[in-house]
């Protein structure tokens, strides 16, 4: 006889671990307890030592999809007499903080298996659930996990419902969402103007209408969906006015692989994303086929797909259309709609019906976004299923920390006990319900998590939204420049103490010396950096202008490097769609040098080649101009020869003479897409030629590459082979997106370097 206390922590709360571990002490005939802590769960067994050596084997290797126990020790203590059963002991944490709230998850093959067979008491239910599957992060208003703390509380289990939830044996134990057709939450669907449409199954209703063409508002598990046919031109057509959405790709859901690999190549590493009980949209490499409109993902290599992950969007799929595009229900800037008052006004001139239910949203989650990588994930978009799941990270300091990240793509960080909490992706904060909902996840995130911030970081740009709100509170400030602050993400994740030598290449970042930095070499630590390069600036007229309208960088770029009326000549005669006069405007502005901050932006160069090449003008989306000048790249071996120039310590990329090849090749009537090629091909020599002199003079082996401008697959692809073959270990941000949605999690991993070091 034997009686062990193993302590186990890691995402073991509302994921059914504690029936699991029920269910396998009782097969064994062991007895105990398992009870609840705050940081994880006690388990204590007794029993013969061959029974119990199964149970700590079984204990790991047969877990419970969701769950990711780590057992933190296991010892052996004295037995207990007159104990005749396993027993779950009740939780005793009010008060006590539970660390991770795990995240939603996407309906398991049970619960599916249920929903489509005739004789369950659960068939074509489009709310079914159970400890492995459901809503969790979007429907919690406070923790622990329990049912009055979730959008769920205003339903009363019905008695079948309540004994399934009672029964430790039952896979629907404690399954907080737990709920069926006589108890819990349901459908309707009404058309824009809030008529209800009287049909005892909408769902049959709703697939008549997208089999005709109609666009749907459909309720989620992270908020509204707009969603339509996506193999009818007109219909798709229609979507992108009414939702003033030009360019930019839209995903599809599908029913399954075999649907999906009709219209790209799914690899096995893609297949698992997809099948993920994160289930989110994966970029897989687009394949030519006629089964799906041509104005789904113009110009873009990739098409974006998932797998229906909610029981409602499983019943859907049964319509007679390849696939849906599932968009995000919101009008152009707008946080993600996830409440039925508010959305038919928002969104009643985009969708001419609206699929509704009374579950209640909590926390609104957009679908997350990944691509595979170098044979590994890559997230784009950390979002549902992710969010608010945490990263570890070892703190230093020890110091409770918020982090505000920056305006573009925003997210923001909680720092707690060796943990970073990453709020979903929350977008552009200069939209002002974007803001609203930056502020309010701020609140909730940090009352799951337990937060009381000793330590508040923003970004050093003084006029950024987040900036002005992180000022706010009356707490010590640290801010992070932001280039210092995407390469400590990658540092984080990766576990990198430095220094390291590293590129951070974006759209903008407030620098140190108060301009616009977006190319800079930096030699870091997690506390500090020094800059040891960048990209030659130049001035950007219009300021913010400049990023939604491409052409004027190439107007900047060209008189930069040919003079003024040759400079205005060549604007007019290779921006074919600019006016004269705004041309001339724009010319003048960089003349007198009027609102014309300068810039050292890597993809302020990649806009003015984007429209310079006349495949991008003007911006419908953000870095739509470097998106397409991607596409439409071939990949050739020829590449446009670097001017790096050394000027006081600093190496500088002087991008006169790419100009001045670009020209000459438009001169000699080059295919665009060659130009395109040998100017990724620039980009990769140039960097990859600095970072490797840098790192051989100052004795780094390791190389991080960070920013947006690293989303683009061609550039990033072609600079870690050519640091690779140097015998460089090259880093990147794979947990995280390597844009902005970075820049809360980096702050996080400065100040916590800055405050140990201060103490
Ligand atoms: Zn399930
Ligand atoms: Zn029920
Ligand atoms: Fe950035």
């Amino acid at each position: 006889m034997q009686r062990l206390e193993i302590k186990i922590n890691g995402i073991v709360q509302g994921v059914g671990f504690r029936p699991f571990v029920y269910s396998l002490a009782c097969q064994l005939n062991l007895t105990g307890f398992i009870a609840n802590r705050s940081d994880g769960v006690i388990v204590q067994i007794q029993g013969p030592q061959q029974a119990i050596e199964k149970f700590t084997a079984l204990l790991s290797s047969q877990a419970p999809i969701l769950s990711k126990p780590q057992i933190i020790y296991k010892n052996k203590i004295d037995i207990v007499d007159a104990e005749d059963s396993f027993i779950i002991k009740q939780s005793q944490t009010a008060g006590i903080r539970q660390v991770v709230v795990s995240a939603d998850a996407a309906i398991c093959q049970q619960c599916k298996t249920e929903l489509l067979t005739a004789s369950d008491r659960r068939f074509h239910y489009p709310f079914i659930n159970c400890t492995n599957c459901g809503p969790r992060y979007t429907i919690l208003a406070d923790i622990p996990y329990d049912r009055v703390n979730t959008t769920m509380h205003k339903f009363k289990m019905c008695e079948p419902c309540q004994n399934e939830y009672d029964n430790p044996l039952n896979r629907r134990y404690h399954a907080q969402p737990n709920a069926c057709r006589d108890c819990g939450p349901e459908l309707w669907l009404c058309d824009n103007k809030n008529h209800k449409l009287s049909t005892n199954y909408p769902i049959a209703k709703a697939i008549e209408l997208l089999e005709n063409n109609y666009i749907l508002a459909i309720k989620g598990l992270g908020g509204f969906h707009l969603a339509v046919r996506a193999d009818n031109d007109k219909a798709i057509e229609n979507l992108r006015n009414r939702k003033f959405r030009k360019a930019q790709a839209f995903a599809l859901m599908v029913n399954d692989i075999e649907t999906g690999s009709q219209l790209a190549d799914i690899s096995i590493s893609e297949r698992e994303l997809l099948l993920s009980p994160v289930s989110p949209i994966v970029l897989c490499r687009k394949k030519d086929n006629s089964i799906i409109s041509p104005l789904i993902a113009p110009h873009s290599r990739f098409q974006g797909l998932m797998l229906p992950y909610t029981p409602l969007h499983v019943l859907l799929m049964q319509g007679d259309y390849p696939a849906l595009v599932m968009t995000s229900g919101n009008s152009s800037g707008e946080p993600i709609e996830t409440d039925n008052s508010q959305v038919l006004a928002k969104l009643d001139t985009i969708a001419d019906y609206f699929l509704m239910h009374n579950r209640d949203i909590f926390t609104c989650c957009d679908d997350s976004m990944v691509k595979v990588f170098d044979d590994k994930p890559m997230l784009l978009r950390r979002s549902r299923g992710f969010a608010p799941v945490p990263i570890a990270l070892q703190s230093k300091s020890g110091k409770q920390i918020l982090a505000f990240g920056a305006d573009l793509k925003n997210t923001v960080s909680l720092a707690k006990d060796n943990q970073v909490y990453i709020s979903q992706h929350i977008g552009d904060v200069e939209n002002a319900n974007a803001y609203d909902n930056m502020v309010q996840t701020v609140q909730k995130l940090q009352a799951l998590v337990g937060l009381k911030p000793e330590i508040i970081v923003c970004d050093k740009h003084p006029s950024m939204m987040t900036t002005r709100y992180a000022r706010q509170y009356d707490l010590p400030l640290i801010q992070v420049q932001h280039h210092h602050a995407h390469v400590a993400a990658v540092m984080g994740e990766h576990n990198l103490d430095g220094p390291v030598l590293a590129l951070a290449a974006d759209g903008l970042g407030f620098g140190d010396d108060e301009n616009i930095w977006g190319c800079e070499f930096l030699l870091a630590k997690r506390d500090s950096f020094q800059r040891l390069g960048h990209l030659k600036s130049i001035g950007q007229p219009g300021g913010d202008k400049a990023a939604k309208q491409p052409w004027r960088m190439a107007v900047s770029y060209l008189l930069n490097t040919y003079g003024i009326p040759k400079g205005k000549e060549l604007s007019r005669q290779y921006l074919k769609g600019v006016q004269a006069a705004d041309i001339n405007i724009v010319a003048e502005m960089i003349e007198k040098n009027i609102n014309c901050p300068a810039t050292s932006s890597l993809g302020r160069l990649f806009d003015a080649i984007s429209a310079l090449l006349g495949i991008c003008i003007e911006n419908s989306y953000q870095a739509q101009a470097a998106i397409e000048l991607e596409y439409f790249a071939k990949d050739i071996p020829d590449s446009y020869q670097v001017n790096i120039v050394n000027k006081n310590d600093l190496a500088i990329i002087d991008p006169s003479n790419l100009i001045q090849q670009v020209i000459t090749d438009l001169e000699n009537n080059t295919p665009i897409s060659i130009i395109a090629g040998k100017f990724h091909n620039y980009i990769a020599d140039s960097s990859s030629g600095i970072l490797c002199q840098l790192a051989n003079k100052h004795n780094c082996s390791q190389i991080i590459l960070a920013g947006g401008v690293f989303q683009n697959d061609i550039l990033l692809t072609k600079t870690i082979d050519k640091l690779r073959n140097q015998k460089f270990q090259v880093y990147y941000n794979q947990k995280l997106p390597v844009n902005d949605g970075a820049i809360s999690f980096g702050q996080i991993v400065v100040a916590d370097a800055i405050l140990t070091n201060t103490r």
